[in-house]
């Protein structure tokens, strides 16, 4: 039997249900499911190949389908995953979804759904409050933290250069995400528009290197015109000195950006918060619920401090959306982003605010915290193990104490044996030119048992390779 386009009601509630039967199940299963598992895949990846039958059929052969394909792969919703930056899935931001789709309103022009609009501009407007951004800020919520970095580029260049604007220059370190660097190039920036700036020690930004980088470029004749701070770099956690970046900012006449893809949901907690002094100050500021929301993939955000540099990037003029109402105290989306035609985002962001309320958040993010300086501490008592920065915030860096030649090879086969617990799965990194492993604390499924579970793990991963 095949579904026609419009099932009856019948057939709604019996796809409904098997869904949600399946997301549930799923769900119950994580704790005990393998935090990483993708042996054997090829054998399978044949049935994934076909293309679409001419006529369709049944659901259930096609969930036990997905079945098999979730099950074959890195577990990014399971308590044990603690590899890159872990995701999550609040089950809330999942039927959230499936009313925005079930909906299907148009929201790139306000006019065409001003509550929903209005609904989506109150999360982007308590992002804004969050970070003590003023009123006349604005945002958006994007796909994901590489996209927010990109806009926030592109804004940043549009309000502080000119249209030749080749000669234009973004400070960052060596421990900036990627997606910065990429942004850069996708804005039309050649290699050498993006300078390193040195670090301390501990990998922050060496502010009076930045100052002095500035003003040499600008003798030079090139056009300093934005930094780029970390609010938790990727490879450790660690906040760079945003307070002190940002009064050069100002004095240089820099757009500071903070890329808090990461670490943003920290400036909910008190810990966090005075970690990031200063961002209140930033230009723009990216910050991923897809992260550290525990949100599902596909969530970002940027807000910029002024709303109308944000607007004059990414505006543009079109006749056939003449009909349609002018940008006014609800915000046009389609002239802040990107995009034109977009998914109802807001509902995924507001739907588990308005269920949980702000303070489950807050409450499972200073969880976080406090995992995270139990590994700390755990891991700095077991003979062997070096720990080359303290965290800052949820990701603890960590690497067999230097055994020469084979240092990395060694440490390799550590993160190896970790991982073959199936327990808990971590990724690694290269600091201080050295592989390091990282453990990242951040799905809201993580809790104590786990994280003691873990440091067992590997305390005896270390004995195993201490003694080969
Ligand atoms: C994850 C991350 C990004 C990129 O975000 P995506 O949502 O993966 O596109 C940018 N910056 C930092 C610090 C990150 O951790």
């Amino acid at each position: 039997m095949s579904y026609p386009l419009e099932p009856n009601s019948a057939q709604m509630s019996e796809i409904g249900e098997a869904a949600l039967a399946f997301v549930a199940d799923h769900i119950r299963g994580l704790p005990d499911a393998p935090a990483s598992d993708v042996e054997g895949f090829e054998a399978l990846i044949d049935r994934f190949r076909a293309g679409p039958p001419e006529v369709g059929g049944e659901l259930a052969p096609r969930l036990a389908d997905l079945d098999h394909a979730v099950s074959k792969s890195f577990n990014t919703a399971a308590p044990g995953y603690l590899a890159y930056i872990p995701g999550g899935g609040l089950y809330t931001a999942a039927i959230a979804d499936f009313l925005a789709l079930g909906v299907n309103r148009y929201v790139g022009l306000w006019a065409a759904s001003p509550l929903l609009v209005q609904m989506e501009d109150s999360v982007v407007r308590w992002l804004c409050d969050l970070f003590g951004f003023p009123p006349e800020s604005r945002g958006f919520l994007s796909s994901g933290g590489s996209m927010a970095n990109f806009s926030a580029v592109v804004t940043a260049r549009r309000a502080m250069l000119p249209e030749e604007f080749l000669d234009g220059v973004i400070y960052v370190t060596d421990q900036v995400h990627a997606s910065v660097t990429k942004a850069a190039a996708l804005a039309g920036f050649p290699k050498r528009s993006v300078q390193t700036v040195g670090t301390t020690p501990e990998h922050r930004m060496d502010v009076d290197a930045l100052r002095v980088m500035v003003r040499d470029d600008r003798k030079d004749g090139l056009k300093p015109f934005m930094v780029v701070a970390s609010a938790g770099t990727t490879n450790t956690g660690t906040v760079d000195p945003i307070a002190e970046i940002a009064e050069i900012a100002e004095l240089e006449n820099l757009w500071l950006h903070v890329d808090g893809a990461y670490g943003g949901a920290f400036q909910m907690t008190q810990r966090g918060s005075e970690r990031f002094r200063g961002i209140d100050k930033a230009s723009s500021v990216t910050f991923d619920p897809h992260k550290g929301m525990f949100l599902p993939y596909g969530t970002g955000a940027l807000i910029v401090r002024d709303g109308a540099a944000l607007r004059f990037a990414h505006q543009s003029q079109a006749d056939y959306l003449q009909d349609l109402a002018p940008d006014s105290d609800l915000p046009n989306y389609s002239e802040y982003s990107p995009e034109l035609s977009r998914e109802f985002r807001g509902l995924r962001v507001w739907l588990p605010l308005q269920l949980h309320g702000v303070a489950a958040f807050r409450e499972a993010l200073d969880e976080k915290l406090d995992l995270a300086r139990h590994v700390h501490e755990s891991l700095s008592e077991i003979p062997g193990l070096e720990i080359p920065v303290e965290p800052d915030l949820s990701v603890v860096a960590f690497r067999l104490s230097s055994t020469g030649a084979n240092d990395d090879e060694l440490n390799r086969r550590l993160l190896d044996l970790i991982n073959a617990s199936g327990r808990v799965f971590l990724s690694s990194t290269v600091l201080d030119g050295r592989f390091t492993i990282r453990a990242a604390v951040l799905s809201h499924r993580t809790h104590l048992d786990r994280i003691d579970e873990a440091i067992d793990i590997i305390k005896s991963a270390v004995t195993l390779v201490a003694s080969t």
